[in-house]
């Protein structure tokens, strides 16, 4: 099913994306504002609108341990890295699609 979100048109290769990596599960592409030096998106391919939406825990699992596989093998941040997801309005979350954000490059300030 086709939602009218972002991501899912970013997915759908309907609007451009900088893309860093893709599989069966996921979708990383860079963050059009990014706020340190990587700042990367990993999505699930299957629409998940918040943290609180998904339901199979392996599918969680399977997303944090590609999150770590991007960071390292693919972006490279030897030094380490942070994640965030904001979950909802109240968290700063703007697109009700899930997705990490992956930050590095630099030390991050808190
Ligand atoms: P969030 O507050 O976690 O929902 O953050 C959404 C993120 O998506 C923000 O960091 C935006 O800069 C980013 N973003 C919005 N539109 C695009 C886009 N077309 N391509 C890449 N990143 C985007
Ligand atoms: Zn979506």
């Amino acid at each position: 099913m086709m939602h009218d979100c972002l991501f899912c048109h970013i997915l759908a290769g309907e609007i451009p994306s900088e893309k860093v990596y893709e599989d069966d599960d996921v979708y990383a592409f860079n963050d059009i504002h990014p706020k340190a030096p990587t700042h990367v998106l990993v999505i699930p391919k299957q629409h998940i609108a918040t943290l609180d939406d998904a339901e199979d825990a392996m599918q969680l699992g399977l997303l944090m341990q590609k999150v770590s596989y991007i960071a390292n093998d693919v972006l490279k941040l030897e030094a380490g890295y942070r994640l965030i997801t904001n979950v909802r309005e109240g968290g700063g979350q703007v697109v009700f699609h899930l997705h990490v954000h992956i930050l590095g490059g630099k030390k991050l300030p808190f």
